[in-house]
């Protein structure tokens, strides 16, 4: 619960805090509040005064008064625009069973809290049934800020504003922060939805020390693709970098089928291949062989795939890294090939092993 306040200055100092109000003076329009006219109570919700007569029901609430901590009951009404966001709100929970389970009985008042604070920017409600992730998302990100901007925030468990008062107009007791939180949560909230509808997003090997192994230096791939909505939840495409790709140092070279040096091969790998080292224990050919082998599995190549099966030990060492192929190529004068779209698609028209050969073109 808030217990800024922006919008009383009796309220800042919590001996003052005051029930009926009666100290209080009306400055007019400026002011966000006003006092309650008779007969009439703030709504729970937005805050405006509401006058009994339109009220269905009245709403107790039992608070505690702040300092001594005694019990008080206070009583709201709800104006028809939040009836019908209320009400939208339960048909919302009444059509997602996942989320009833999943919320329980606070189901309904994190979707109200959302819904409402669409209402306080002057966003429309989504209009009839909303798909499961749509309601998760909305209720992410708006919940929490719509939830604190209600009028009852400030007096239940404990009162911390004067009591006998309402908003002047709908939400104009929520101040400037409060409005921002609202506005974020929305912006947040509208990002995933249009990362959720835009497929997946490739994600560019980094910058590798030699500008021809900028590519995983095992399978060849030059981006790994993942969803955007991965990429928005790590925080963009830079962050999604860091976490697609591993840094390699390859100190024998020939152990991804490159010629001999005394120079170690820089670069990175994509996940599939950094995932086969790790399961080999080091980086090497049976490294290659185990990510090779995934991806004719992924790629539904059973021939590729059966070939692979009858490499023998002795034959590991004919499995060419896409590395290897480069420097192969560049060893003997010809330029470097361009990166693999797809993994591997360096040893995709193998005959018979040695499973690789392109750099003695
Ligand atoms: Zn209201
Ligand atoms: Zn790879």
């Amino acid at each position: 619960m808030t217990t800024d306040q922006t919008t009383d200055q009796t309220s800042n100092e919590p001996a003052v805090v005051v029930l009926d109000d009666q100290e209080t003076t009306e400055s007019a329009a400026a002011e966000p509040t006003r006092k309650l006219a008779a007969n009439e109570h703030a709504c729970i919700d937005c805050g405006v005064g509401v006058p009994d007569a339109d009220a269905a029901d009245l709403i107790r609430v039992d608070s505690s008064r702040p300092l001594n901590g005694a019990p008080v009951e206070l009583k709201f009404a709800r104006c028809v625009e939040c009836t019908a966001i209320s009400e939208r709100a339960q048909e919302l929970l009444d059509g997602h069973p996942a989320a009833r389970q999943r919320w329980a009985s606070a189901g309904l008042h994190r979707i109200a809290s959302a819904l409402l604070a669409l209402d306080l920017i002057g966003q429309p409600l989504p209009d009839g049934p909303m798909e499961q992730p749509a309601l998760a998302r909305l209720v992410r990100h708006l919940f929490e800020p719509g939830a604190s901007a209600r009028w009852v925030t400030d007096y239940a468990p404990t009162v911390a504003r004067p009591t006998g008062r309402c908003a002047v107009t709908r939400w104009s007791h929520v101040d400037e922060r409060q409005a921002l939180q609202v506005r974020a949560g929305y912006a947040r909230a509208l990002a995933e939805r249009r990362a959720a509808e835009s497929g997946p997003v490739r994600v560019p090997c980094p910058e590798a020390p030699d500008p021809d192994l900028a590519a995983c230096l095992l399978c060849g791939v030059g981006a790994v693709e993942v969803s955007a909505v991965d990429a928005l939840k790590h925080g963009g495409l830079k962050a999604a970098e860091d976490l697609c790709w591993s840094a390699l140092v390859v100190a024998t070279p020939g152990v991804i089928g490159a010629p001999p040096s005394p120079e170690a091969v820089r670069g990175w790998t994509c996940p599939a291949c950094t995932q086969a080292i790790r399961d080999v224990g080091s980086v090497g050919h049976r490294a290659c062989m185990q990510s090779l082998r995934t991806a004719a599995k992924e790629q539904g190549n059973a021939a590729l795939d059966a070939r692979l099966a009858t490499v023998t030990d002795d034959g590991l060492d004919t499995i060419v890294s896409w590395a290897g192929v480069v420097l192969r190529r560049r060893g003997k004068g010809y330029a470097a090939p361009r990166p693999n779209r797809v993994a591997w698609a360096h040893v995709a028209q193998i005959k018979d092993p040695p499973v690789v050969d392109r750099g003695d073109e």
